[in-house]
């Protein structure tokens, strides 16, 4: 059994949208709830273990609101990537596991953020449909290429299919057994991405 001896925290700060990675010893995370602020002091990302699950409370930057979201403690200690996403927007929110890949997830997070509509700019309340027009329409035609090639099946055998459009992301849904798989499209990474699948399959909820 390997298990790593510290584990790499990020999210972004919705206040200031800068980036927090910090790195945090598995053994002191266990043994007390944690608080990861911000340097700017405005928010916080919280880590708490529970017996075999560990919680964490994130503030988004997507949304604005803070997202209570949970995974198995192996899973924490364990993955090379964990990746929380905020519901409302389809962008995540927050990655924990090993420097490299936490590094890597939050610049291209970082990405999709800058595109973000500015607070200042959504005075009529009005938010776009999209985080990016573009990238959805082509996402989409990639997603229909590969359909039209007969590529996209569910874990469940069934090959009828449907979506639904998020703010930054697609939904495929199985017409079967409604099992979800969320398609980012927030970049041009996302776009790259697609481009080199031939079949995309449906597995349904972890
Ligand atoms: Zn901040
Ligand atoms: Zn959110
Ligand atoms: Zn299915």
């Amino acid at each position: 059994m390997t298990q790593e001896k510290t584990r790499f925290l990020a999210y972004i700060c919705p206040k200031c949208r800068q980036s927090v990675i910090v790195e945090r010893e598995v053994f002191a995370l266990a043994a007390a709830p944690a608080k990861i602020k911000c340097p700017c002091g405005k928010s916080e990302l919280e880590v708490e273990f529970m017996p075999q699950r560990v919680r964490l409370e994130v503030p988004c930057v997507a949304c604005g609101r803070s997202h209570t979201v949970s995974c198995p403690s192996h899973a924490f200690l364990r993955e090379p990537a964990l990746a929380f996403s905020c519901k409302e927007s389809g962008l995540d929110c927050c990655y924990v596991g090993e420097e490299g890949p936490v590094y890597a997830a939050t610049a291209r997070l970082e990405q999709a953020v800058d595109k973000l509509d500015d607070p200042e700019d959504r005075e009529d309340g009005e938010q776009r449909p999209f985080l990016d027009e573009l990238v959805m329409h082509e996402v989409l035609s990639e997603i229909k290429d590969i359909a039209a090639r007969g590529g996209i099946s569910c874990a469940c055998g069934s090959k009828a299919w449907t979506f639904r459009l998020g703010y930054s992301s697609i939904e495929l849904i199985c017409a079967q057994c409604g099992a979800e798989m969320r398609i980012p499209a927030a970049t041009a990474d996302d776009i790259d991405d697609i481009c080199c699948k031939t079949s995309l399959l449906i597995r349904g909820k972890e």
